[in-house]
Formats: C-alpha cells, structure tokens, sequence
C-alpha cells in the first residue's frame, strides 16, 4: 500500500474512499472514480513523439472553430525548395522524414475526423451548449497532440474530453450520463477523464451541486417549486458547511429527495438515487443529515399530516 493513501476524491471532494486490494483500485464511491489503479498509463512512452511545446502553442492560439477536423496539425518539415540545398545523405534523411511526417499526420487527421463526428455526436445527444462542444474538441486535439490518445479507444477519450469540458463550463453531466450517451463504461469514462485532465494540466474545480438540480429534477418531472426549494436547502446546507467532503451529485440528489416530500411530490429514494447515479445508501445518508442539521423534520411531517 502506498503511503499517502487518498482520503478525499480529488474530484468531488467525497470522504467516501472504497479500496480494493485485489485489483488494485481506489474508487470514490460518490462519483465512482478510480482514482487509482494498476493499470499501465500507455500514453507515457509515446509523449517524446510530440514536444511539449506543441501542446502550449496549440493551447494559445486563436480560439477559431476547433470542431473543424484539419486543425491543429504539426508544422511541415520543410518545403520541397529546401530539398536541393541539401547533401546527398541529408536528402534521404530529408525524405525519410517527409514520409513519417505525412504517416504520422495522415493517421491523426484520420483519427480526428472520425473523433469530431464522435464528438458531435454524443455532445447533441446531451444537448450540450456549442462552447462545450468547442473545449471538448479543443481538449480532445491537445490529447491527441500529446499522443495521451494511445492505448485508449477513441470513444473513451472523446467522452472524458467531454466530461471535462461540462466540468469547466458549469453545466457538470454525471458518469451515467455520459456513459449512455458514449456507449462506454463510466468506470472507463472517469479513468480517462482523470488521465488526461492530469496531463494536460487542466484544472476543474468540484462541481456545484445546484448545478445538477434542473436537470435532476426535469428526470423526475418535479414542480418548479420543488426545484427552487431543493436549492434553497443546498444554500442553507452550504451555510453549515454540509456540503464538503460530499459528492456534488450526491447531496443534490437528497436536496430534491427531501423538498419532494416536503412539497408532497414524494419521489422513491431508488428513483433519485438512479437519476443522480449515486447509491440509494448516498441519498438515505445525506437525507439523514439534511434533516437533522437544517431541522426539515417538521416540514416533512407536515406534508405528511396534509394526507
Ligand atoms: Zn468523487
């Protein structure tokens, strides 16, 4: 076992750290992120492939359309002209060079197309905003960039591209979501996304959890009031401090658990536990917590009595 172990999920901010020893993994059971595993990064041996630089300039370049597939390719070794100031072994070296060159780009222009359509693909069927779409595609390039694309399926890294660009414009979708939309494991999703946010530096605070109330609560077809009261408890449960070191999707989930009963929409737990792809355990927890700290018991009662 390593030494430092992790006891709080880098990227939700959940204490509730799950550990198997026979594979090898840490997991947030909140957002259900590996956050560790023994699994071999491939993207490493292929990073000296491209400088570092490329990335870098890439990242402050014009912001034009990124979702068009012939950007961002390297820069061409030479021009024809430049051929004939050189020697005799430079110019096989020259050729030898060209012809790597057009491989290498040939494969990912290849790689892009088909990723951008991907990309465009799942991004309408989540109906995500075009700004999303364009960081996804802006995040997607800089990985392929930096061979961080190898050893991965290209849907894998299309959807962790996604996720992270939901994250960083605060329209957060959760694993599930993204899984349905993707066709990919939400295991292999979160892996993904973890790796390449890593290595390209891309840093995502923890998600809001107010931020997944309207589409949690448009799911399970709750009033508008409802809505607004589940809010209202996430602020009062921020106020206290009640919220950190808990999944955003989590305490969300039970916000609108509890402001369903006390609005007499009564959802079941294993319904909101499904929609917010946390466990019915999550939503009982902090159902529990809610109650107590912010005092709902009465509210709750009172609906009841109204029966
Ligand atoms: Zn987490």
């Amino acid at each position: 076992m390593r030494k430092n172990a992790i006891k709080e999920c880098p990227d939700c901010g959940s204490k509730d750290i799950h550990r198997n020893r026979d594979k090898g993994e840490v997991t947030c059971r909140e957002c259900g992120l590996v956050l560790e595993d023994r699994m071999i990064d491939f993207g490493q041996e292929w990073r000296s492939f491209d400088d570092d630089k490329g990335g870098d300039r890439r990242r402050t370049g014009a912001p034009s359309s990124q979702t068009s597939f012939d950007q961002g390719m390297g820069t061409e070794i030479g021009t024809t002209s430049d051929y004939y100031k050189l020697g005799g072994s430079n110019k096989d070296k020259f050729f030898r060079l060209r012809k790597w060159q057009y491989r290498i780009s040939t494969a990912i222009e290849r790689n892009l197309k088909v990723a951008l359509a991907e990309l465009k693909r799942v991004s309408s069927y989540l109906k995500l905003p075009k700004q999303v779409e364009e960081e996804a595609a802006r995040i997607y390039r800089l990985a392929v960039q930096k061979g961080l694309v190898r050893g991965r399926s290209m849907e894998s890294v299309v959807a962790g591209a996604l996720y992270a660009a939901c994250r960083r414009h605060e329209v957060p979708r959760t694993l599930d979501e993204m899984g349905e939309a993707s066709g990919i494991e939400k295991k292999e999703i979160g892996r993904t996304y973890r790796f390449i946010t890593r290595e390209l530096e891309i840093s995502i605070r923890p998600s809001n959890p107010s931020d997944y109330i309207p589409r949690f609560a448009s799911a399970l077809k709750l009033s508008p009031e409802t809505q607004s009261k589940s809010v209202e408890i996430l602020e009062q449960a921020r106020d206290i401090e009640l919220t950190s070191g808990r999944g955003p999707t989590g305490i969300a989930a039970a916000a609108l658990y509890v402001a369903s009963l006390i609005h007499g929409e009564k959802r079941t737990q294993r319904e909101v536990a499904d929609v917010a792809g946390v466990t019915e355990v999550t939503i009982r927890n902090r159902y529990k917590e809610l109650i107590k700290r912010l005092n709902l018991a009465k509210d709750v009662e009172k609906m009841k009595n109204k029966k």
